[in-house]
This record gives structure tokens, C-alpha cells and sequence, in this order.
């Protein structure tokens, strides 16, 4: 898969592209990632990618002129998604991730300062946030977004990701654990050391379903759930009334 990213700060990008799994598979040639300046796109002898706002206010706007270049030159005819990177987008979540790894390209636009242009808009097809906060530029935020959706891509991740991992299938993940099999007076839960696939995959889907009533009950109200889940929630439902009676 191939990520365009447009940026006033390609060297950003240095440390999280190189290390780890998404250099693995750059080097491997799953991934083309490939940054461009968009200062290099100025025209002036300064070199200027940002101006006042007309109307004033604080803080500096980035020019639509140079942007249009810059998205013109990388994106040429090709029909792909162009997607600014932005805190009035909407919000990125596992789904759009897996949207976005069904595609052979993307194009992320990093804004910064106060942000851009509006009539820059027409240049975009689609506009993300990664949450409800601001940043200081939208390179930490195409970061994310080429993490979450480069692990899905698929030989990215030696096993396929699991349908089991938080957000995938509307819940969070089940408890994970691994050796020493007793740390500071917590053991692993014997069902764990069972042997039984079957009883540890029931457990499991009890945990995601408790957890994920305990920490993120509007994730569980939109939750795809099977009759088989709506047994186990009852089953927490009557553990967790007993513990309260017995505390
Ligand atoms: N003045 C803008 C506003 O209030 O909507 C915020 C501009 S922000 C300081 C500068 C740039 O950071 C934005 O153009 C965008 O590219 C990026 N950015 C900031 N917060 C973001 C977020 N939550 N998600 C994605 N990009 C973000």
C-alpha cells in the first residue's frame, strides 16, 4: 500500500516510519511510504507557505496556492483518496482504518499553525481527526492514521490481527498475560493453564464483554452481539450484583 504525506515537516516522520514493524515492511516492500515538503512548492524567493488572516486573529494560515500545487503535483490524475488531516474531520476509529487498508493509496495533508485556506477544501476528499483536541500540526495525526491502518494491510503483522482486538469487533480485548506465571502475589487465572480451547475462548469472551461494560459501555450499547454473549453479560450482570451484596 502507498501513503502520500504532504508536510511542512517530513523529518517528523523519521522516527516513527523507522523503527519496528512499519520499517519491517517498508523494507519489505508491503509499504511505499513516501513524504513530501510543501514548502518545496512555494514560489516566492522566501519560501512562504503561510500568511495573516484576513480579518486578523492570531497565528499564521497556510496558502491555498501552494497547497493546490503540491496536491496537484502528487495526486496528478490519479483518483485516490486525498485526506486532510484535521480537528473538524470526522473522527478516526478502527473501522475507518480498515476502510482506508482496503485502498492501494492514500494521500494524508498535514496543516499546521492555524490551519488552512478554507477554499483549500475542494482539494480534499475526505477530512480526519484522531480526536476531539487540537494539535499543533496534522503530523502526529497522519502518524496514527498510517500506523492503524499499515498493520492491516495485509503480511504487515506476521499473524493476521485477530478479530478479537479491541475496536475490530465493537469490544475491547480480553486480559492478556505471560510468564512469570506468579508476579508480586497475582497468579494467572487457572483457566488459562487448562488446556481446555474451548472453556479459555468462552473466558475470554466473558472478559471482553466485562471489560468493556466496565470501561466503555456506549462501545458494549453498539455492540454486534450474539445470544451466546447476551448469556455471558447476564452471567457478569449477576456477578457483579452478588459482589456488591457482599460488600
Ligand atoms: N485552528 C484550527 C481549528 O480550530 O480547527 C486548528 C489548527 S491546528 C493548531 C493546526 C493543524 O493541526 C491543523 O490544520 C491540522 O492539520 C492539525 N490537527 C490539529 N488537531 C488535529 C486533530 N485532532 N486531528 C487531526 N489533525 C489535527
Amino acid at each position: 500500500m502507498r501513503f502520500d504525506i504532504l508536510t511542512l515537516f517530513p523529518t517528523m516522520f523519521d522516527g516513527p516510519l523507522g523503527e519496528s514493524i512499519i520499517k519491517r515492511a517498508a523494507d519489505d516492500g508491503l509499504l511505499d511510504i513516501r513524504r513530501y515538503n510543501i514548502r518545496d512548492y512555494a514560489t516566492d524567493r522566501h519560501k512562504s507557505v503561510d500568511d495573516a488572516p484576513y480579518g486578523g486573529g492570531a497565528g499564521m494560515v497556510m496558502k491555498v496556492d501552494v497547497l493546490a500545487r503540491a496536491v496537484g503535483d502528487v495526486v496528478g490524475d490519479a483518483v485516490v483518496p486525498v485526506i486532510l488531516m484535521t480537528p473538524q474531520g470526522r473522527v478516526f476509529t478502527q473501522q475507518i482504518a480498515a476502510e482506508l487498508a482496503q485502498q492501494p493509496r492514500i494521500v494524508l495533508v498535514c496543516g499546521h499553525y492555524e490551519g488552512i485556506d478554507e477554499r483549500a477544501m475542494s482539494l480534499f476528499s475526505d477530512q480526519i481527526s484522531i480526536g476531539d483536541y487540537v494539535l499543533t500540526g496534522g503530523e502526529l495525526a497522519a502518524m496514527v492514521v498510517v500506523d492503524a491502518v499499515a498493520r492491516l494491510v495485509p503480511g504487515v503483522l506476521a499473524e493476521a490481527s485477530p478479530q478479537e482486538e479491541s475496536h475490530s469487533g465493537g469490544l475491547l480485548e480480553y486480559p492478556q498475560y505471560t510468564r512469570p506465571p506468579a508476579w508480586q502475589g497475582q497468579a494467572i487465572p487457572p483457566m488459562l493453564l487448562s488446556g481446555h480451547h474451548a472453556e479459555i475462548a468462552r473466558w475470554r469472551r466473558k472478559q471482553a464483554l466485562a471489560r468493556t461494560r466496565e470501561h466503555r459501555p456506549d462501545l458494549l450499547a453498539r455492540a454486534p452481539l450474539s445470544a451466546a454473549d447476551r448469556k455471558l453479560l447476564a452471567e457478569i450482570e449477576r456477578d457483579a450484583s452478588t459482589t456488591e451484596t457482599e460488600t
